[in-house]
């Protein structure tokens, strides 16, 4: 029996009542739990999840070595120290997560296995109604909440996005997506090939080096890669210091932050001098042992794309030692025995994966109306980048990518907690974001910058999301300098939001 059919049958519809409901339980669901309960203590809240359980990405991702690639002095939350080693596992950062949730009574604002189907925002009633699948008990739910608080990410959980190449069926090894990694792939003997150079691929070429007979890394282009040791010296010496952990944690994050901002600055205005760093750090850590020019210097100026961090430099100790070797080429075909590349080479194997990204998932794939009219976001432009025109008493987080997400959500969490107060002031039950008379012919922008941020998930899918005007509040900048400032002080009577 379906879903659908289970709700026609023994149907609970009856309407559970809740001033917030977030969406999903990831790093980003949880910190707005968090936040609600500290900044707007009154409002009463659920946090749906379609999953069995919290952690979001760190969940659903269980490849050998699952990882971060940003520090987790910045991924975790601003409010929570982090003590570990700032590259952190999925399971450390998972446990990170379930401390707050315990250190905060959240559990009992969680309900697992509700995977929301649709979101209907009613103008008479101002609330949300909200619709569920209770995956554990069989049922349909519906809850009604007066905002909506989008933590569900961008991507699909279920499964990720893998190229039909010609010939796949007839390879006769088994093709595995890292978001679906069986639990009985044993790789000990066999060749394996990951397809892709992005983190995840530069995370499980070194997990599975030495565990296997052989392990490529097969890339249409380079990447950059950054190296470093997992540790954080100042961290450390804080910590001999006997500084409070909150300290530590607030110091070391803005030692972080001003170094990342350096950074950045520096590929904007020497990037070749970068890319000669970046290579020639590449040459010390793999001497002869692999083409440094043509396997990791890219087409691109260092930063375009976000620059991958190799902690302990352990991708580049698994090529010198010769466990895993790098392919630069394009694939032709697939054939019995491995992969035909354009070149005319064929590199056997027994395992292929495809460490080739995701399927953007706008808004958690909810069938959104707005007064019964079906919600086309892609003809909406962004507030803040959090909000959207005509879309009322709803945000959605959407973290930064080059800085940690969960700054983004911090802040965001703020934004979310300061309108609500804000619209309770003013004894207001609707807040809408609509372009003011003078900014109906402002000129549009995508979402994001092709130019300057261009995965592929969203590249196939940027015709689907938002657009972004010519000034603030209609931009999305991607930029926390600017947001830390920016977000906490926008005026919330300058008639960008409407209130009813
Ligand atoms: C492998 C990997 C590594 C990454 N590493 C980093 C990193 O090091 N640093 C960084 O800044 N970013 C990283 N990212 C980006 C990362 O996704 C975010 O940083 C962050 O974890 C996202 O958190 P989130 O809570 O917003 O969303 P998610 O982690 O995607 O969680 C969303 C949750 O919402 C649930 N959900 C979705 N739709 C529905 C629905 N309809 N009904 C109910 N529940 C729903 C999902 O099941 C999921 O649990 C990484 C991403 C991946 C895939």
């Amino acid at each position: 029996m379906d879903m659908a059919e289970m709700a026609q049958g023994g149907a609970q519809l009856q309407l559970e009542r809740f001033d917030v409901l977030i969406v999903g339980a990831g790093i980003s669901g949880i910190g707005g739990a968090y936040h609600l309960t500290q900044q707007c203590a009154g409002k009463s809240f659920v946090v749906l999840e379609s999953q069995a359980g919290f952690g979001g990405t760190w969940r659903t991702h269980r490849y050998p070595g699952i990882r971060s690639d940003s520090d987790l002095h910045t991924f975790g939350y601003r409010f929570k120290p982090w003590k570990g080693v700032p590259i952190a596992t999925a399971e450390e950062i998972r446990k990170y997560m379930g401390e707050v949730i315990e250190d905060n009574d959240l559990a009992g604002h969680i309900r697992y296995n509700h995977r929301i189907v649709s979101a209907s925002w009613s103008s008479q009633d101002k609330y949300w109604t909200i619709e569920a699948e209770d995956s554990a008990a069989g049922v349909r739910r519906r809850f009604a909440a007066t905002f909506l608080w989008m933590c569900q990410g961008y991507y699909r959980h279920e499964g990720g996005y893998t190229p039909q190449w010609p010939g796949m069926e007839s390879f006769s090894g088994r093709i595995v997506h890292p978001q679906e990694w069986p639990e009985d792939l044993d790789l000990a003997g066999k060749r394996v090939m990951v397809i892709g150079s992005g983190a995840t691929a530069a995370t499980i070429v070194p997990a599975v080096a030495g565990k296997c007979a052989h392990v490529t890394m097969l890339q249409r282009s380079p990447t950059y890669f950054i190296t470093g040791r997992n540790i954080n010296e100042l961290a450390q010496m804080l910590r001999e210091l006997q500084i409070p952990e909150e300290w530590t944690h607030e110091i070391v994050r803005r030692k972080i932050l001003k170094d990342q901002a350096t950074f950045t600055q520096r590929c904007f205005e020497e990037p070749e001098a970068v890319r000669k760093e970046l290579l020639g750090n590449a040459r010390n850590l793999l001497g002869e042992s692999c083409d440094v020019d043509k396997h990791f210097n890219p087409a691109y100026r260092p930063w375009r794309q976000r620059i991958a961090f190799v902690p302990d430099a352990d991708l580049f100790t698994a090529i010198r030692d010769g466990h895993a070797s790098v392919v630069t080429d394009e694939i032709e075909r697939f054939e019995a025995g491995g992969i035909r590349l354009k070149s005319g080479d064929l590199l056997a194997a027994d395992v292929v994966v495809t460490a080739t990204g995701f399927h953007l998932s706008v808004l958690g794939d909810i069938a959104f109306t707005i007064d019964g009219e079906p919600l086309d976001f892609a003809k909406t432009v962004t507030y803040l980048g959090t909000m959207f025109t005509g879309v009322p008493n709803m945000a959605w987080v959407f973290g930064y990518f080059r800085a940690s997400w969960t700054l983004r959500a911090d802040l965001i969490a703020d934004f979310v907690c300061r309108l609500l107060k804000h619209m309770d002031a003013r004894g207001a039950q609707m807040a809408v974001p609509q372009l003011r008379d003078d900014e109906r012919d402002m000129p549009l922008k995508p979402w994001v910058d092709p130019e300057n941020f261009n995965p592929g998930y969203l590249l196939r899918g940027l015709h689907l999301l938002p657009s972004q005007g010519a000034h603030v509040p209609w931009l999305h900048t991607q930029d926390y300098w600017n947001e830390k400032d920016q977000l906490p002080s926008i005026d919330l009577d300058d008639g960008a939001l409407r209130y009813a």
